[in-house]
């Protein structure tokens, strides 16, 4: 549905190698969009683009550290020579450290906040500034269900969750009449590489997880592709500020 088409759109994806990133990389893809795919491990992001390529997306690997803002700037500034503009922004990068709060060191709350907040403000800056020059824009923050409703032994995990959906409300704010829409989505659990070899050993909560969610199972990446596209396109014009909760019904519970 041309509501929905991407053709002609340059979408940046960060953390678009694996998990959650990779399937909403290839849903944009699929609608038309072409796909950056930004990760730290250049071989992955390589390999992911690759296999986008062999479907016949269009599709190519920059990579970049988000917690790093040179980095990130460097990776723009490629994208920019290269394709011109930036029309979508998926900020989705980011880390997990599972401890009881009396155990979490300084340097782990330093690096989930350098990757999950602090990175994506300076991602939605440096790419915003190149979108209000284009003079519009989309960006997608990943959140977390999790940043409203708490698990244990995720504290800074969870403060940072809930932080992104507050950055993406304060941008949307600044940036509404600049015509960049600012959204969020929040994740419900998810098996990726973040988390299989945690719920292998620890498979009755993630069988707890399924029996908590009223569509009776965890999500699979792919459940995030729709709701990337729909707050990519058109569609979602006048939506700016929010977090959509992709979590089969988790957080009404
Ligand atoms: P994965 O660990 O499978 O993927 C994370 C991606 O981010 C990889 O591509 C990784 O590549 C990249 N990445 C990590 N750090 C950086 C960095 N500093 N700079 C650039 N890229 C980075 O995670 P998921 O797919 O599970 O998670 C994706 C997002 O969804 C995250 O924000 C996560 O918090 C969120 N989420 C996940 C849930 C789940 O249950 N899985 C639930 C709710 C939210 P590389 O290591 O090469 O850099």
């Amino acid at each position: 549905m041309k509501m929905f088409d991407l053709s002609g759109k340059i979408a940046i994806v960060t953390g678009g190698s694996q998990g959650i990133g990779f399937a909403m990389a290839r849903g944009l893809a699929l609608a038309g969009a072409t796909v950056i795919i930004t990760n730290r491990r250049a071989a992955e992001g390589q390999k992911a683009a690759e296999a986008l390529k062999q479907e016949g997306l269009s599709a190519v690997a920059i990579p970049a550290d988000v917690s790093d803002i040179s980095s990130v700037a460097a990776m723009v500034s490629r994208v920019i020579k290269d394709f011109g503009k930036i029309d979508i922004l998926v900020n989705n990068a980011g880390i997990i450290v599972r401890k009881p709060v009396e155990e979490v060191g300084e340097e782990e709350w330093d690096r989930i906040m350098s990757t999950n907040l602090k990175g994506m403000f300076f991602c939605c800056q440096l790419v915003g500034k190149e979108m209000l020059r284009s003079k519009g824009g989309k960006i997608i923050n990943t959140s977390s269900v999790i940043a409203t409703k708490l698990q244990p032994l995720r504290s800074v995990y969870a403060i940072s969750k809930a932080g992104v959906s507050h950055l993406t409300r304060a941008l949307a704010l600044e940036w509404g009449k600049y015509n960049i829409n600012v959204n969020a989505i929040a994740p419900g659990v998810t098996i990726t590489p973040l988390n299989e070899k945690y719920f292998k050993e620890h498979p009755q909560e993630l069988e707890g997880y399924a029996r908590a969610t009223p569509k009776g199972r965890v999500a699979y990446p792919e459940d995030y592709a729709g709701a990337a596209v729909f707050l990519a396109s058109d569609a979602s014009d006048y939506i700016t500020g929010q977090t959509l909760v992709v979590d089969g019904g988790m957080s009404i519970c």
